[in-house]
């Protein structure tokens, strides 16, 4: 017990997926978010059982080019930043170069990809960290994330996952949350082989709230924009006539990125206390630049 090891690399990276896989949901936003920042203007996202049997995301973005694709599956491997000083401009939403090692550490991973220059994609396939196959395949100019048997080699972390519906619904409201704060990008969402929704990807968050939450809520929003010297506000919030029981229903983005503040939240539920049933909560859905 004295002696001090120098961990070896499977076993960093398993260490590192504990914290950046929490659940499902964490691996579905990893990826989505690797999509979003590869100019993708259509990302489907299928899932089967709660994401613990199947996560498979595909998008039209730039790809990655055959001889990168080993290093995107190494840790701190990144092409969002190069130098410290990168961090004061980044506008990417990763860039820690974390994401796809530790997801790669704790399942079966399959990539296929093709930048435009290409003329094959590779496939890539790695179980637990370790590659298995990378070869030529024939693919569209974008990126195929397949994950299967999430945490087959650490049993321990598998069996805390909640149910598969409890995961499911995680995972919707991630979605449902990146479909409406990109409404520039088509997204679609099939989950045991049904397709949930499918955006229309023009740009109009209004239309996304449609398609994702349906027209009952849609009827009763109202649209708001405010400017201060030091942010604005804009976007929609419910009038009395909807409110819920959770608080999934309060969208909140800053720079168009999706946030949880439940200082912002209190301050916003307080005025919505005196026009909506105690314990139910407001619908509302703002973007803060
Ligand atoms: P980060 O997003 O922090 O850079 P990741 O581990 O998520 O780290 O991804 C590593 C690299 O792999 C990215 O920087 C990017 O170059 C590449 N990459 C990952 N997913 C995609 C994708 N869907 N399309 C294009 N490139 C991708
Ligand atoms: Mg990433």
């Amino acid at each position: 017990m004295s002696r001090i090891n120098i961990l070896d690399d499977s076993t960093i990276n398993k260490i590192a997926a504990g914290e950046v896989i929490e659940k499902p949901a964490s691996i579905v936003k990893e990826l989505v978010e690797n999509s979003i920042d590869a100019s993708s203007s259509y990302i489907t996202i299928e899932i089967e059982n709660g994401g613990k049997d199947l996560i498979k995301i595909v998008d039209n973005g730039r790809g990655i080019p055959h001889d990168d694709v080993n290093k995107a599956f190494m840790r701190h491997a990144t092409s969002k930043i190069e130098r410290v000083e990168d961090l004061n401009t980044l506008n990417s939403l990763g860039f820690r170069g974390e994401a796809l090692a530790s997801i790669a550490a704790v399942s079966k991973v399959k990539m296929i990809t093709k930048t435009a220059d290409e003329l094959t994609a590779t496939e890539m396939i790695i179980n637990g960290g370790n590659i298995v196959s990378k070869n030529p395949t024939s693919g569209n100019t974008g990126t195929q994330l397949i994950v299967s048997s999430l945490f087959y080699n650490t049993p321990a972390r598998r069996k805390f996952l909640k149910s598969n519906q409890a995961e499911t619904m995680a995972i919707t409201d991630l979605i449902n949350k990146l479909a409406i704060g990109n409404p520039s990008i088509r997204f679609k969402y099939i989950n045991n082989k049904k397709t949930i929704f499918e955006t229309t990807g023009d740009g109009s968050a209004i239309n996304a709230i449609s398609v994702i939450q349906g027209r009952d809520i849609v009827d009763n929003l109202i649209e708001i924009s405010y400017k201060s010297p030091f942010f604005s506000v804009s976007g929609y919030i419910a009038n009395n006539n909807v409110y819920r029981s959770n608080r999934n229903f309060e969208y909140i983005y800053i720079n168009g990125r999706y946030i949880k503040s439940s200082n912002l939240m209190n301050i916003i539920n307080e005025s919505y206390k005196a026009i909506i049933p105690i314990n139910k909560y407001p619908v509302y859905f703002l973007n803060f630049e």
